[in-house]
């Protein structure tokens, strides 16, 4: 039988660890000058304090089980629009009946639903917030469209 490894030493390295990258994030999340830490708390934060109370996983697989939920739940998106094709024979909903359109706008937003609780989870998990995820966002787009390269390819353009 194999003993148990001692985990307190690797536990005090990741928490060191973790603690020296949420430095180095805020020190970032600082230098982005969209992002107001001052603000008053929005209805993302309101969200991102519900999520909590409706998570029922178990914390030891958080991460693979959130990334998981969170492929699975785009997945369920393209899943209406991939039924929508099959059953309509259309790649436009708005060429559907009112009824069809319909439906399929509020299938769409239930699970769009569902992909915004997972990153809430997310953002949770690694203490960040949804709102300057938003911020940040917004600021690589601003800079891609004022460097004219929103059309290229690549991460860090
Ligand atoms: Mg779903």
């Amino acid at each position: 039988m194999i003993d148990k490894l001692e985990p307190v030493v690797v536990d005090e390295d990741l928490a060191e660890a973790r603690a020296e990258a949420q430095d180095a994030w805020d020190e970032y999340v600082d230098s982005v000058p969209s992002i107001d830490n001052t603000r008053p708390r929005n209805v993302l934060d309101l969200y991102q304090e519900f999520t909590p109370t409706t998570a029922i996983y178990d914390t030891d697989v958080e991460v693979p089980y959130l990334v998981a939920l969170l492929a699975s739940e785009a997945g369920e998106v393209a899943g209406k629009y991939q039924k929508l094709v099959r059953k309509h024979g259309v790649t436009d909903p708005a060429n559907t009946d009112v009824e069809t359109y319909m439906t399929f706008v509020y299938d769409v937003q239930y699970e769009m639903g569902d992909v915004l609780w997972a990153l809430s989870q997310l953002h949770n998990y690694f203490s960040l917030s949804m709102t300057d995820t938003l911020a940040l966002n917004r600021e690589k787009l601003r800079g891609r469209q004022e460097r004219n390269v929103i059309d290229g390819s690549g991460d860090f353009r």
